[in-house]
């Protein structure tokens, strides 16, 4: 068995493989990850460096001739040293949090290329980002823009701003990810654009820059795109024909992986979609992928603890777990699985895998052609670098597992595993109140007011 780039297609394959079987033995870059799991307990999740650079060059190559710039979507994979690495590569940060927001500056990001998306931002967030001076603020309402316009207000400073528009179209993906139809939360009304821009426009404290689309994620099929942008220009030329400028547009994340290590969506078609869409248009253009840069360059490596048969199933109950990767459970993802050791020739079986986790819906899936396992067999979850770890839960009270970045022939923990007392020091008694419970308890969470 060969592991194939879930990125590749003809034309735009990734320039090396990082991961492969070497001897029977799965190797991620030059490391045996047998080797990696000697060192740290299972479960771990484990990325390759190069694979994340390979994507975002790849990338960002094919947008060159848009002038088309690159934002990561953090909530894919949120981890300091993976956000530091991309940024590294001029890769900007489209956050959904002011925890992510503090995340990106962690990882050294300059707020001038830093977006805030996010259909809730509180005022505190709406704060730390203005007096950061981050590049945008992605308004998802009427209220919020309001709120926005008063925080900027109170700060003496402007905020810079485009409008998240709900371009109604059907991304063709997971009911659970779609973003862009009309129902979904997100976005302002197609049809309330006009009016609130003009409104907007006028006020001093903010500086309207232009409107932004995300439709949804892990897309398959890019004609969902198409409509979406071409809405997009229709509601550029009657912004501008009633007076608006209109300068900069951000046209969303989504780009899907192949979860099989089949042939994804054509990257270089993307790039091309948005090329001839927005020829004529003038505007700065951003995109602000998270799976397509990491998905496929992370595993969540696991071991096989017990295995039991019932009737003609047979199961495996591995050290992973729903609340390690929850995408299965929540969405009924299936993630392929790499044995860490494939000899030639050995025997196969099918298995269901399960995590110990006290919920029914702790099933990874059922598995044809695993070799024979046992307990403390290793497995590895493939395609699990997006959406994994920055998903995570302490479910059932399991501790936040360990990430590991390989670069080359060498590894680095960039997350360590939390440990129980982690958990638990969050949990202080502190005294009975009556007096005052919303502000004191607003104290015990968030600190005091300034
Ligand atoms: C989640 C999100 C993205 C990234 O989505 P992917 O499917 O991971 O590419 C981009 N933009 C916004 C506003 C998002 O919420």
């Amino acid at each position: 068995m060969k592991i194939l780039n879930t990125h590749n297609s003809a034309s735009n394959a990734l320039r090396h493989d990082s991961f492969s079987y070497t001897d029977g033995d799965l190797v991620i870059e030059e490391l045996s990850v047998d080797e990696i799991a000697n060192a740290i307990p299972t479960p771990f999740y484990c990325y390759s460096a190069s694979t994340i650079r390979n994507a975002y060059n790849l990338l960002s190559e094919k947008l060159a001739s848009s002038g088309t710039s690159v934002c990561f979507a953090v909530k894919a994979n949120s981890n300091v040293s993976v956000l530091r690495l991309l940024s590294g590569l001029g890769c900007g940060m489209d956050i959904v949090s002011g925890g992510e927001l503090e995340r990106a500056l962690a990882a050294g990001v300059s707020p001038s290329k830093i977006v805030f998306s996010g259909v809730g931002k509180t005022r505190s967030e709406i704060s730390r980002a203005i007096e950061l001076g981050i590049h945008q603020i992605n308004i998802e309402s009427p209220a919020e823009l309001e709120a926005v316009r008063d925080v900027a207000r109170s700060l003496d400073r402007r905020a810079s701003v485009v409008f998240r528009v709900n371009p109604d179209v059907d991304a063709k993906t997971h009911a659970k990810i779609s973003t862009g139809k009309k129902g979904d939360k997100f976005g302002i009304a197609l049809e309330d654009i006009a009016e609130l821009y003009a409104k907007a426009s006028a006020w001093p404290e903010l500086d309207l820059a232009g409107l932004a689309v995300h439709i949804g994620s892990q897309l398959l099929d890019l004609a969902p795109y198409r409509s979406a942008y071409r809405r997009l220009v229709e509601l550029v030329s009657s912004l501008r024909s009633s007076g608006q400028e209109v300068r900069r547009l951000d046209l969303g994340g989504g780009l899907g992986i192949s979860y099989n290590f089949g042939q994804g969506p054509d990257v270089g078609e993307y790039a091309t979609i948005i090329e001839e869409t927005f020829a004529d248009i003038d505007c700065e253009l951003t995109v602000e992928p998270g799976r397509w840069l990491v998905g496929p360059a992370g595993m969540l490596v696991t071991e096989v603890m017990y295995v039991k048969t019932t009737g003609n199933l047979t199961t495996a109950i591995v050290d992973a777990a729903m609340n390690d990767l929850m995408r299965p459970s929540l969405y009924g993802a299936v993630h392929p699985v790499l044995p860490l050791q494939h000899a030639k020739g050995s025997e196969i079986s099918t298995y269901q895998l399960v995590g110990p986790v006290c919920e029914t819906s702790d099933v990874f899936g059922t598995y044809e052609g695993l070799p024979y396992l046992r307990s403390g067999t290793r497995l590895a979850f493939g395609c699990a670098g997006a959406y994994g770890a920055s998903m995570a839960s302490t479910y059932n009270s399991r501790d936040l597992v360990a990430e590991v970045l390989v670069d080359g022939a060498e590894f680095r923990v960039v997350r360590r595993r939390q440990t129980i007392e982690d958990l638990l020091a969050l949990e202080t008694d502190t005294v009975w109140q009556t007096a005052d419970p919303r502000a004191a308890a607003a104290t015990a969470c968030y600190g005091a007011a300034k």
